[in-house]
């Protein structure tokens, strides 16, 4: 064997440690890596046995707590071989692919024991220009191989190739059907049997609904999907899949209040208990896990309206060992800023109604991660029956393909609109995780490569000058929700909390001079200025 080829492709520069279990004195150092370049890999064994990466970085080596990282791996030997091991979390090798010319041979999957956002290493990828071109035209391998940017799944992550093709559409399809045909009972058979891909109800699937699952789940590197009718639809089948009655949850004070209403008032019919932590009180969680048997911990990150961070490493390091799955709400954050599930959640949720869909003319929702516990979400989605609706899904993959440029946008815009309120004479505090002031904002720094678009910050003064700056401006259109095109503006106490009174509003921690704002693509300075002159009427 003359030897085989390796890609490392990451966002920066490290120390790359690469052993084979089997025969761990036989490593090789890859120092500083640029992105994308190609390395050879010279290896003197002739039947590797990839059973684990172990990686090196800054120094530090070894296994850590964070297994689940999506290791997509290519092999190019000299027969040309190629395989793809694409399902990180379980012990298994999948979707074995030929090459051009070449053979398809099976590799053991390669689980990364420590994990840097977006690094992947990728063996033996020598492929030619053209052998790449072929893979994404024929294959539908974007999303699927870890090689392609945010910006670029966003726009061709569960498309490209891996979608059903109706006379040649650029677009995916809107399969606008209820249920699906068969041609007689031994093709049913075949399908019932998994020798038969098709779909059969669509309460049980739907092809543009699955390609829509393909590109979150390639966005968040996760390893399976499920797309329903609303964020609200894929929490509550969350909750109602994975705790048992009886059981205990852990989540956070700071929390959308629909999630917050259905732990404490629906979940105890089923003896599900909770107890709820400050997003940073690391401490409380640990007694948790220790007096409860906890299914999981479940937060949002950012939280909504505060924007707090949890510490999503040192979280699942404490739930890990405890057997409580690690499941975070991250729509503030979008799989642009955050990737929840490499830093170590099991699961991500999304309202897709909000960043994912970016129009404000969708509801959605998404719960993606480990494949075992998706399928046990699924199950229970199958009987609900938060099904969303082909066009719904078609508008959140068209409103995900500006993604990655909407969410840049917005990250910039709000960031500096913070820092302009932060030193503005009529406004007291701004919460925003950007910001040093933020309490979470050496977490946010850690885990976050964008602090988002929503921010909320507190008036100098009560409820009705707070109303009063909100009537004055012109340009933000006054709504609940967030994360879209348009600019938005609220007071929390009024939009989600009026009917609580003050004494709860106040026991829950919101505030009566608190606005929220979700910038939208209008330029910056066109929103400051608005903003400003709001300001100057109150
Ligand atoms: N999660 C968060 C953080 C939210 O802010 C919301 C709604 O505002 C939801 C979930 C619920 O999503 P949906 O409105 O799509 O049901």
């Amino acid at each position: 064997m003359r030897g085989s080829w390796f890609t490392c492709t990451q966002y920066s520069t490290t120390t790359i440690r690469l052993a084979w279990r089997q025969n761990c004195q036989q490593t090789e150092y890859f120092k500083g890596i640029p992105y994308r370049t190609i390395y050879p890999f010279r290896s003197t064994t002739t039947k590797p046995q990839w059973d684990s990466v172990y990686w090196e970085r800054d120094g530090a080596f070894g296994e850590s707590e964070h297994e689940n990282f999506m290791a997509p791996l290519y092999l190019k030997s000299d027969m040309l071989a190629r395989t793809r091991a694409y399902s990180p979390l379980s012990n298994r090798s999948t979707h074995a692919k030929p090459v051009p010319g070449g053979q398809t041979r099976s590799i053991p999957f390669v689980r990364l024991t420590n994990s840097i956002p977006r690094l992947f290493l990728c063996s033996a990828a020598s492929l030619s220009h053209n052998d790449q071109a072929q893979t994404n035209n024929n294959n539908g391998d974007i999303g699927k191989d870890g090689t392609h940017s945010a910006g670029t799944l966003s726009v061709h992550g569960g498309e490209l190739g891996g979608r059903p093709s109706v006379h040649d559409s650029l677009t995916t399809p809107i399969v606008q059907t209820a249920t699906y045909t068969f041609e007689n009972t031994q093709q049913l058979i075949d399908y019932q049997e998994g020798n038969y891909g098709s779909y059969e109800y669509g309460r049980y699937g739907n092809p543009t609904v699955k390609v829509l699952e393909d590109k979150i789940k390639a966005l968040e590197m996760a390893e399976d999907c499920l797309v329903s009718s609303s964020g609200m639809n894929a929490a509550c089948t969350m909750l109602l899949a994975l705790v048992p009655k009886g059981g205990h949850i852990v989540t956070t004070t700071d929390c959308y209040r629909r999630t917050r209403q259905f732990i404490q008032t629906f979940l105890p019919k089923m003896d599900i208990t909770a107890t709820v932590i400050d997003p940073s009180d690391l401490g409380a969680l640990e007694q948790a896990l220790e007096e409860h048997d906890v299914s999981l911990f479940f937060s949002e990150s950012p939280t909504n309206p505060y924007l707090r961070c949890v510490d999503i490493p040192k979280i699942k390091a404490l739930c890990g060992p405890k057997n409580a799955a690690v499941v975070i709400d991250s729509t503030f954050a979008t799989p642009i800023n955050q990737q929840a599930i490499p830093l170590g959640a099991d699961l991500v949720i999304h309202s897709a109604t909000k960043y994912l869909g970016g129009h404000q003319d969708v509801l959605a929702g998404s719960i993606c991660g480990r494949s075992d516990l998706v399928a046990e979400v699924r199950r229970m989605h199958h009987i609900l029956g938060g099904t969303i609706d082909p066009h719904a899904a078609y508008l959140v993959l068209r409103g995900m393909k500006t993604l990655d440029v909407r969410v840049e946008r917005q990250n910039a815009t709000a960031m500096e609109i913070a820092k302009r309120l932060q030193d503005h004479p009529k406004i007291s505090w701004v919460h925003y995780p950007g910001l040093e002031t933020h309490p979470d904002h050496e977490i946010a720094k850690a885990q976050m490569t964008g602090y988002g678009g929503v921010i909320s910050f507190e008036v100098d003064g009560d409820l009705w000058r707070t109303a009063a700056l909100i009537d004055a401006v012109r340009l933000p259109y006054i709504a609940p929700s967030l994360g879209g095109v348009e600019t938005l503006i609220e007071q929390p106490t009024v939009v989600s909390y009026w009917d609580q009174g003050p004494e709860k509003r106040a026991e829950i921690g919101i505030k009566d001079n608190l606005i929220r704002f979700s910038c939208g693509i209008e330029p910056m300075e066109d929103i400051w200025a608005d903003l400003v002159q709001a300001l100057d009427t109150i």
